[in-house]
């Protein structure tokens, strides 16, 4: 039957939220020139009101054409919170072929989290294999900026690759990186290398790290020959307390996850360890 166009609500449940303006504009040639060859599948929800449950692009395809009226079949409307729109929209679109793979994920993702099916149950709906599931579900575990990237197709959906990415725990530094992953236009073997680069220079940085601030700058390596004997006069104090209390003050300082050279160049601890070594020369 026809329906009005201005009629159909978009299914809420619709994974797909790229869709090529180039396509579109193509199928509505193609309607043009040969007609609706499917017609769009809805809901009737009443008073001549439906939601669509398959077809967005052959609907907008007619809204382009500015017709008024397009083919559908109806179906009474499904409950289940639109459990049923969701698993129509992922079949007929993964089936196509015609979603990205992020839409894809975050279409697993809701069968998943919102209408609580396992992997098993999506991998035996849709008719994929349980680890291309998975790998889409993968997709979504990135932060939103990078699965945008993936589905530009500005940088690969594959597993190798967003796993690497998520080897990055910082938010703000994975983003970025992506973002210049992309902009270079690199590949999975390029991604994975530049990230594991990045992991093992932290690494070192983490283990170049100074243990003991105050003593490394003021280079306080071993107890000077003469420094008992200046205790016992009184000119400077007992070694072990004298090099503990220096290490326990870095120790509560806010900078010490910083310190360096040049963050405790200027610190009174470091001036008053050289002015004690300077005593026991
Ligand atoms: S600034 Fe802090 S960490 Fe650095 S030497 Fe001084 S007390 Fe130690």
């Amino acid at each position: 039957m026809k329906i009005p166009v201005d009629n159909v609500r978009p299914n809420p449940q619709q994974p797909r939220k790229h869709f090529d303006a180039e396509y579109i504009n193509g199928l509505a040639q193609s309607i043009k020139a040969n007609g609706l060859q499917n017609p769009i599948l809805v809901e009737d929800h009443g008073k001549e009101n439906y939601i669509l449950v398959s077809g967005e692009c052959r609907l907008r395809a007619h809204k382009i054409l500015g017709r008024k009226k397009i083919e559908a079949t109806v179906r009474p409307p499904t409950n289940h919170a639109g459990k049923q729109r969701l698993i129509d929209a992922m079949i007929e679109n993964v089936s196509r072929e015609n979603m990205t793979t992020v839409d894809e994920g975050n279409g697993y993702r809701s069968m998943r989290e919102v209408h609580k099916m396992s992997v098993t149950e999506i991998s035996m709906t849709i008719g994929r294999t349980e680890q291309h599931v998975r790998s889409r579900l993968f997709i979504t575990d990135l932060d939103l900026p990078i699965q945008e990237l993936i589905a530009l197709k500005m940088l690969p959906h594959d597993s190798q690759a967003v796993e690497a990415l998520l080897s990055i725990p910082d938010p703000e530094l994975r983003i970025e990186m992506a973002r210049r992953f992309a902009d270079r236009g690199l590949g999975i073997k390029m991604i994975v290398k530049h990230c594991e680069k990045f992991l093992n220079a932290k690494k070192e940085a983490r283990k170049a790290r100074m243990k003991y601030p105050a003593m490394e700058i003021a280079r306080i390596t071993a107890k000077p020959d003469g420094w008992d004997a200046l205790y016992q006069v009184g000119r400077v104090p007992q070694w072990q307390k004298f090099t503990e209390s220096v290490m326990e003050t870095c120790d509560d300082c806010s900078l010490r996850p910083i310190a360096c050279e040049a963050t405790c160049r200027d610190c009174p601890l470091v001036s008053m360890c050289f002015r004690i070594m300077e005593k026991a020369k």
